[in-house]
């Protein structure tokens, strides 16, 4: 370079999540508030800095003091370094093979760009794609690295001279934003109805809306169903032609609008706020939603409108949207333009569409606010692909890919260092979710270079995930880790708290659906002691038989059958459940004819939520049972005295299988005197906590471990996961945070356990 000299300064490398969300361009103008001179490049690690002549000390500090919002700061290593340099401080081309460039997540549109959409004076006034490095769509639209335009859906967009110049200037806030577009250039909106309508679509879709019809409305990661959430007719309208009788439906609504219907404290504004703009479940207060809108649950699932395009449609719609994703009944979320006229043309009485296409689909986010902070419970849009660390002493792990189970699907890589959970995929059951899964296995491999030593599944051999797993691996000649279902719950609560390798056995209490054990039974409630290596089966809810196998998943009468006669009171079954086939299921029970032994502890709500008369017949989503349950304990002033410690079992302060028919008679009892059905849920709740405890604290003695984890779908239940945590309070207690409690969060346990064999075989 003319007028290079070698100058005194630091070579400063920055880790994290640093590439493609404005850092270079950050780091670009604090140089030159710093009067800094030298250089900045990505390549392959993050961001290096070569800087000197100025004040680094305070440019070093505003690095990660000051940072884009969309960045997240590991390290800052520094050395000191002699080096040549122009006469200011320049970006430089990247260095090193793009394939390890990360991608960010996608970003909910920021305060900045949503004062250009709403200013009648810009040139980006009303348009529902504006974006910038500090958000906008990023992983929906990528379909390779390195991540710039022309891998991208924004490739057949050309940039008008005004957006080109805004990317091409590091000291604006569209540097290198690769999706940077205007009502020029950039994608176009439009209503259908029937034909093309014309006018503003967006007025379009409001007076839709405001007619009690169904709008499909084309997302970010996905097409979404919204109706107005204020309108019972239209709710039950959707309802009805999704063949969606109870879920819970997800809502859209500004602050002031979620404020209206729910309590919102300031964590959840928080998380409400954060750039991954979740679903945040939030207690249902003040002016009531339609019952529809989530039928017999005490929480509501909000987000805040994360696109240009949301801001302007609740603008003008002027109140909350329902917007559930836009599928058949159980399939993938639809993505294209063609498949949505084909699959949604049935429920949907307008389409509010766009040209610039989703590269991959990703669902909401849903996460909640815990007394531990926010919580996932799936995870998705805004949170993938991010990376955790793993833990420290598995330094030496081969690449690793692990395939989760068969509901709530999710991939995990394993690759320097990081663990990469991919997004929610679904149930496996479902065809097309298969496809799906199959589909993203390949896309994750291409886009993170990913080239597995070894790969991993659950113990389970007929789970698709697991034929899956070791139809690639005999493939590619690669050994298959099989991981027994709860201990991959354990180690991946172990793992996302960053729990070493080598730090020590801990007590899991797993408490869960279902899960295949070792010994060919199928688990659901235990209490493991254990590591990453391996674990013992300490304890566990005393197994009853899972009757038509997996319709007793969906028929929680099942449940409640076998269990009132463990107990002893076939007579009060005969009773409540005088419809159902008793003596059929009592005859394959007893014979062991597709009835399954279980622990789980998931179908034992089942049975208390049966034999208190809620939904006794049938499921209509998975969890409903339990979800509902918790929605009653929830409401119920605590314990009452007649309920204290009923059932208490103290054989279970030993080892072995914890007794759980003290507690049904209690239950039934309970429900024959008429107590209030609030109060004995909640002594459930309580019961199930006090037997675990007991259960754990002989474990810890046993096992000589002093931490205890909390794993498995039953740990969504907020109130289950908040009175074992204070029945544990003496006690180092780790819980799911980052990644789901439930099945979602498996892959990245069978991974872990993977890793930690291979570490130890060498
Ligand atoms: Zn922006
Ligand atoms: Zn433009
Ligand atoms: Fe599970």
């Amino acid at each position: 370079m003319k007028g290079d000299r070698v100058i005194e300064g630091r070579r400063i490398r920055v880790r994290g999540q640093v590439q493609g969300v404005g850092f270079r361009p950050f780091v670009w103008q604090l140089a030159r508030r710093f009067g800094l001179r030298g250089r900045v490049l990505n390549d392959p690690e993050g961001v290096l800095i070569w800087a000197g002549g100025g004040d680094l000390d305070g440019f070093e500090h505003a690095l990660t003091a000051e940072a884009p919002v969309l960045a997240r700061v590991d390290a800052v290593e520094r050395a000191a370094a002699r080096f040549e340099a122009g006469a200011g401080f320049e970006i430089v081309a990247s260095e090193g093979s793009g394939a390890e460039t990360r991608v960010t997540p996608d970003a909910a549109t920021c305060p900045a760009c949503l004062a250009e959409i709403r200013d009648p004076g810009d040139r980006r006034f009303g348009y529902a794609f504006a974006n910038c490095t500090h958000c906008g769509p990023r992983f929906t639209i990528l379909r390779g690295l390195p991540y710039d335009r022309a891998q991208t859906t924004m490739a057949s967009f050309e940039m008008c001279a005004e957006c080109a110049a805004e990317y091409a200037d590091p000291g604006d806030r569209r540097f290198h934003a690769q999706p940077v577009a205007c009502p020029a250039c950039g994608p176009r909106l439009w209503l259908e109805a029937g034909g093309s309508e014309a006018g503003d679509p967006v007025a379009g879709a409001a007076r839709v809306l405001a007619g009690g019809g169904v709008l499909a409305v084309k997302g970010l990661g996905g097409f979404h169903l919204a109706v107005a959430a204020r309108d019972a007719a239209a709710v039950a309208r959707l309802r009805d032609r999704k063949r969606r009788p109870g879920k819970p439906f997800a809502v859209m609504g500004t602050m002031e609008m979620i404020r209206a219907h729910s309590a919102v404290s300031e964590a959840e504004a928080g998380l409400l706020r954060d750039p991954a703009a979740p679903i945040v479940l939030l207690d249902k207060a003040g002016a009531a939603l339609p019952e529809g809108v989530a039928p017999g649950q005490s929480c509501l699932g909000w987000m805040l409108p994360y696109t240009p395009l949301h801001h302007l449609l609740l603008e003008a719609v002027g109140g909350p949207l329902v917007m559930t994703s836009g599928n058949l009944s159980g399939e993938p979320q639809v993505i294209g333009n063609e498949e949505a006229r084909e699959k949604l043309g049935g429920f949907a009485d307008a389409f509010l569409m766009h040209d610039r296409e989703i590269a991959r689909r990703l669902d909401d986010s849903v996460e909640r606010v815990t007394p531990q902070g926010p919580t996932v419970l799936r995870r998705a849009r805004g949170r993938v692909p991010g990376t955790l660390p793993v833990p420290p002493g598995f330094g030496g792990a081969p690449q690793i890919v692990a395939y989760g189970g068969q509901m709530k699907a999710a991939i995990c890589l394993i690759k320097n260092g990081q663990a990469l959970l991919g997004h929610h995929l679904g149930e496996l059951d479902e065809a097309l979710t298969y496809d799906a899964f199959v589909q993203a296995d390949a896309d994750y491999a291409d886009l993170f270079d990913h080239d597995p030593a070894l790969v991993a599944c659950d113990l389970h051999p007929e789970h698709r995930a697991s034929r899956h797993a070791r139809s690639r691996a005999d493939a590619k000649g690669l050994p298959v880790e099989a991981v027994q279902h709860h201990h991959a719950h354990l180690a991946a609560c172990l793992g996302e708290n960053g729990w070493p390798l080598d730090g020590g056995r801990v007590v899991g209490i797993v408490l869960d659906g279902t899960g295949l054990g070792p010994d060919g039974t199928v688990w659901g409630g235990e209490v493991l002691a254990g590591d990453y290596l391996g674990f013992e089966r300490h304890g566990w809810v005393a197994p009853a038989p899972l009757i038509g196998g997996d319709m007793a998943a969906r028929e929680p009468w099942r449940n409640a059958l076998v269990r009132l006669d463990q107990a002893g009171l076939s007579d009060v079954a005969e009773e409540i459940f005088a419809d159902k086939p008793l003596s059929m299921a009592r005859q394959a029970a007893a014979k062991g004819i597709n009835a399954p032994m279980s622990s789980s502890a998931g179908r034992l709500f089942d049975a208390v939520a049966a034999i208190l008369g809620v939904c006794p017949e049938r499921q209509s989503y998975e969890g409903e049972a339990g979800m509902r349950l918790e929605a009653l304990a929830r409401a119920s002033g605590g314990l009452r005295r007649h309920t204290l410690g009923i059932g208490i079992p103290t054989k279970s302060m030993s080892q072995g299988p914890i007794d759980p028919t003290a507690m049904i008679r209690a239950m039934a009892k309970g429900r024959r005197d008429g107590e209030a059905v609030e109060d004995l849920a909640f002594a459930f709740h309580h019961w199930l906590t006090r037997a675990m405890d007991g259960s754990v604290r002989t474990a810890l003695a046993v096992h000589k471990a002093d931490a205890v984890a909390l794993s498995g779908g039953c740990f969504q239940n907020v109130l289950l996961s908040e009175l074992m945590q204070r029945s544990l309070s003496d006690l180092p207690v780790l819980t799911h945070q980052k990644t789901p409690a439930n099945d979602g969060g498996l892959a990245l346990g069978q991974a872990l356990v993977a890793a930690a064999r291979a570490v130890r075989r060498r």
